[in-house]
């Protein structure tokens, strides 16, 4: 079989190996990476019931990284999957009230991002081999909370890559950056900036296209690539957890054969419900794609009319994750329903960075059928915690709460019973104080790791360990910069 090869959603003038996709991350005319076809699954469903995590990994990954051999690329899934993860089923199936959650957080970092993390390191270094690179990897990042820590916590002491993590002072949970600031590995690097994530991130942009800088890097021995969920590395990946958790009702019985199920995301980048698309496209039976966001809401008012307008206020809400008001990914999906048009994608692209809005044709449009967008109030997010803890005694994070009270929108707008996954993307314990604050308001008073010590009380659920290690750890990171000072900040970090 020929390669799967990739291009760039913004020209049509060259392609790349899957390989050199996830080494540069970003194409050169700032466009994202896409496969020229989406690949469909070639072992049947039966057959995938009867998997391990990590044999669903490889039956998936292999269709879109098809220049790794076989023994590359189970050899970066065994590195990934393993004790890492505090439970063997990596991604266990959670019923409650109806619905089944599947928990993404059982990693290092307690949130969804590691599942993708945890891999992406390995699959870079196998990739750098792969094409001959010399130069280390600087793996660039800007974070609205957990990628950074989950990306450090993947390349940690990983030989021949640096990471430099920038992230949003004053934007994070207390938590989230205490994790960040006691990483430890002699090549990690966080940054606190005096801005937003999307400011954060559209520096980071700007540093990735800088071509006199590129050269600078080049001739001291460095490249960079991008730990972002726009890298296909990040992408591929999370695909494997919605044929898993397909697979996992068909085998206990859940549903049956060929019954389609509906997914619920908590979406700020898109990165997680573009997976949840693209596994569909690949054949696995799922309905409605349902997007969650909080009052952030950008993506609900593109789903309901059409027009995407990032001009608004930014709204720092309990779901740190998902505040965010341009969701770079949403270009892959904007290239798909163009009929693959990089022109269209262009355009669209050209007119939301010029003038922060764009809209789409009708035609585009009818291809978002699957999609149902809603988002949910600080105050229903709150409420969501309070009652799935009353009733069933199973506590989830704010983020998970945003796609609980979507979901229940959606069941009350349609009527629609179709079994349903619900992403659960955070640990509670990665957002005690909101969490705990949900529930009862006179917990108020407790330090962040009393609250800690109460929610597993009333939870009946062990402190996780990542949760366990920041309690009395040192903090080894202190440098805050402006926006402007990005450039000079990661000059400095590599010496140039
Ligand atoms: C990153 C993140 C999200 C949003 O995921 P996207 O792929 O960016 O849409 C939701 N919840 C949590 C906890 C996250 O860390």
């Amino acid at each position: 079989m020929d390669d799967l090869l990739y291009k760039s959603t913004r020209s049509d003038d060259y392609t790349v190996t899957a390989s050199q996709a996830i080494l540069k991350g970003l194409a050169d005319d700032g466009g994202l990476f896409v496969p020229v076809f989406l690949p469909k699954l070639d072992v049947s469903l039966e057959e995938l019931c009867k998997m391990s995590y990590k044999e669903v990994a490889y039956a998936v990954m292999k269709q879109f990284l098809t220049d790794f051999t076989k023994e590359e690329l189970t050899t970066c899934i065994d590195k990934a999957y393993d004790s890492k993860f505090d439970t063997p089923d990596i991604a266990p199936l959670v019923e409650a009230d109806g619905a089944y959650y599947l928990e993404l957080f059982h990693g290092k970092t307690i949130a969804f991002k590691d599942m993708a993390l945890s891999i992406l390191p390995h699959l870079m270094t196998t990739s750098a081999k792969k094409n001959q690179v010399t130069n280390d990897i600087v793996i660039l990042t800007a974070t609205s909370g957990d990628t950074g820590k989950a990306a450090m916590a993947g390349f940690a002491d990983v030989p021949n890559t640096k990471i430099i993590v920038f992230y949003p002072k004053g934007g994070v949970s207390p938590i989230q950056e205490k994790q960040m600031l006691t990483q430890k590995g002699n090549n990690t690097y966080v940054v606190g900036i005096k801005g937003n994530f999307d400011e954060a991130q559209t520096a980071v942009k700007q540093l990735f296209n800088d071509e006199a800088l590129e050269k600078e890097l080049d001739d001291a021995g460095f490249q960079f690539s991008s730990a972002n969920s726009i890298n296909i590395g990040r992408l591929v990946p999370q695909i494997v957890y919605y044929v898993y958790a397909y697979t996992r009702l068909l085998r206990d019985q859940k549903i049956a054969e060929d019954e389609k199920i509906n997914v619920v995301v908590p979406t700020g980048n898109f990165g997680n419900i573009l997976a949840a698309y693209y596994a569909k496209n690949m054949g696995l039976p799922i309905g409605k794609l349902i997007c969650a966001s909080n009052d952030n809401k950008v993506l609900y008012d593109f789903f309901s009319t059409g027009v995407y307008d990032k001009n608004r206020d930014f709204i720092l809400t309990t779901s740190p994750s998902m505040d965010i008001l341009v969701s770079s990914n949403l270009e892959r999906l904007l290239y798909k329903i163009s009929g693959a048009s990089s022109k269209v994608d262009k355009d669209l692209m050209g007119q939301l960075n010029t003038i922060g809005h764009y809209e789409i044709t009708d035609d585009m449009r009818k291809e978002l059928k699957d999609f149902y967008g809603n988002y949910a109030e600080e105050i229903e997010t709150a409420e969501t915690i309070k009652n799935l803890y009353e009733s069933t005694g199973y506590v989830i994070d704010t983020h998970t709460a945003v796609a609980a009270t979507v979901y229940n929108k959606y069941k009350q707008e349609t009527g629609d019973e179709t079994t349903t996954v619900i992403a659960s993307t955070a640990s509670p314990f990665k957002f005690t104080r909101s969490v705990m604050d949900a529930i009862d308001p006179n917990y108020d008073d407790l330090s962040d790791f009393q609250l800690v010590d109460e929610l597993s009380k009333i939870a009946n659920v062990k402190v996780p360990g990542a949760i366990e290690e920041i309690r009395t750890a040192p903090i080894l990171h202190d440098t805050v910069v402006e926006v402007a000072g990005m450039k000079d900040a990661v000059k400095k970090i590599l010496g140039l």
